[in-house]
């Protein structure tokens, strides 16, 4: 399982980055993205969380 963010959904507010910072982080362009190479697992359950609590519904999961 993998997830991405929609960057014309995401509207920057950082709760996924602090949610589950193993897995996604700020950038410039002020947009949550998905670390390369980035460890899905790590997050476990915070990761769901990340999801479910995405108020624009921009992280995406990819199975
Ligand atoms: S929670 Fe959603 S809107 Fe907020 S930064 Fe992450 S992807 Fe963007």
């Amino acid at each position: 399982m993998k997830v991405r963010v929609d960057p014309d959904l995401c509207i920057g507010d950082g709760s996924c980055a602090e949610t589950c910072p193993e897995v996604f982080e700020m950038r410039d362009d002020g947009l949550a993205h998905v670390k390369k190479d980035a460890d899905f697992a790590v997050c476990g359950e915070r990761l769901t969380e990340a999801v479910e609590n995405c108020p624009v519904g921009a992280i995406i999961f990819d199975e």
